[in-house]
């Protein structure tokens, strides 16, 4: 119990202990393949990059100097003199505490120093090699699988990475019609050919075994086929037209895309909430889709935060929505706690997907899960403190939240897990 917070009473560690027997699905990570891990030269920094970089530049850092130190190889004592400072000012946070956790469970050190930053370095250099994903995955985390983004669709790692790709969105001119849809040059004059594009593009990703198309969540303003044939031909009379992303031909694309998808059997995967201009990223502006869709699988990611509400709300009135808890006990886990907390007395137990590390540096998957299970554990046990459930039904519900609704959502068919 370590790496678990000592607060901790004994009620929320007997919970914790029977979530660390499960094995589990990871509903949303951003991992590269094992191979181009290995590649790089990652050091004690490294474990600070990704989010932890959010901190950094809103703490004041310069951007350059931060991509110095989070992404390229270079001098340890340069890097750590530049970062001390920042990292004095953002040790507390969310997104350290998974960092933590992580340097402390594979390198040995609860926080990083001017003594061990080299000592650090050197043992992430040590541990970089083939096998490490399986150790990070399967036997630390026991992941039965991790649902990726932006990887090969090619890179499935004996099963344990299972891909979603990208919808293409953003289309903002007749330049990025053609590139996206096209070969760049041959003209495309009609929305129909941009669908079959697309649909092409999800038949193969389905093909390759992936399991999702992820999207952005958009605003919808009712675009129909003629409004984003007229965009389309706007466009293609003014090759120097340049739209917001909120426009026609945009919107009836990822609309016609998000059926299409279910069509073909995958699932929607839905960023919501927390990014730099997260007003049109809120779930809420969803609804007119989901209103004449109900059947159309979304995982919604994130909860929405800051937009919570509006997703549970997605979640408690229509049945083809699920809450994916990913990056959120990252995000705060005091707003995770909260979100789960309320989340429990608003919906069915099958609702809520409860884990995904939202990584690109494999070993904080391991930091996030520890407090992924904390939150979940601290939940439930306040949950039956309050006479609410019982132990037998809280452990259910967390088993339910990690395990049986990816399963059931995703289809996956695993055997011999959790038997
Ligand atoms: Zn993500």
């Amino acid at each position: 119990m370590s790496f678990y917070l000592s607060s901790l009473n004994g009620l929320e560690k007997e919970i914790i202990r029977e979530l660390e027997k499960l094995y589990i699905y990871d509903c949303h990570e951003h991992l590269p393949p094992e191979k181009g891990r290995l590649k790089q030269k990652p050091d004690a920094f490294t474990l600070f990059s990704h989010y932890c970089q959010h901190e950094l530049y809103t703490g004041g850092m310069d951007k350059e100097i931060m991509a110095k130190i989070l992404w390229q190889p270079g001098d340890i004592d340069w890097k750590w003199k530049t970062f001390e400072p920042f990292y004095k000012q953002m040790k507390h946070t969310s997104y350290c505490r998974a960092a933590h956790i992580t340097m402390e469970k594979y390198y040995g050190e609860k926080e990083l120093t001017a003594k061990n930053v080299h000592a650090v370095s050197e043992r992430i250099q040590k541990a970089n090699t083939q096998g490490l994903y399986d150790c990070v995955l399967r036997e630390d985390c026991k992941i039965i699988a991790s649902i990726n983004c932006d990887g090969p669709l090619d890179d499935t790692h004996s099963g344990l990475i299972r891909q979603t790709v990208r919808a293409i969105d953003y289309i903002y001119s007749y330049k990025d019609v053609l590139k996206k849809f096209g070969d760049g040059e041959t003209s495309i004059d009609s929305v129909d050919d941009i669908l079959k594009a697309c649909e092409g593009y999800i038949v193969n990703a389905k093909e390759k075994g992936a399991v999702g198309v992820k999207y952005m969540s958009f605003y919808i303003d009712g675009a129909t086929r003629e409004d984003a044939q007229n965009t389309l031909k706007r466009l293609k009379n003014d090759p120097s037209l340049v739209l917001p992303r909120r426009n026609p031909l945009n919107e009836f694309v990822l609309t016609s895309r998000l059926r299409m998808t279910h069509d073909k059997g995958l699932v929607n995967c839905m960023h919501t909430g927390y990014r730099n201009d997260y007003r049109e990223l809120s779930p809420a502006n969803l609804l007119p889709f989901i209103m004449k869709n109900q059947d159309v699988k979304i995982d919604i990611y994130h909860a929405g935060y800051p937009y919570v509400r509006e997703a549970i709300m997605l979640g408690k009135v229509w049945p083809n929505i699920r809450m994916n808890m990913c990056r959120t006990y990252l995000i705060s886990q005091r707003f995770a706690f909260d979100a789960l907390d309320e989340m429990l007395e608003m919906l069915p137990d099958n609702k809520i997907i409860g884990f995904g590390g939202d990584y690109y540096v494999v070993e904080k998957v391991f930091g996030h899960l520890v407090m992924a299970r904390e939150t979940i554990a601290r939940v439930l046990a306040k949950k039956i403190q309050d006479g609410y459930l019982s132990l037998d039904r809280a452990l259910e519900i967390g088993r339910k939240m990690l395990y049986d609704n990816p399963k059931e959502f995703y289809g996956f068919k695993d055997v011999g897990f959790n038997v």
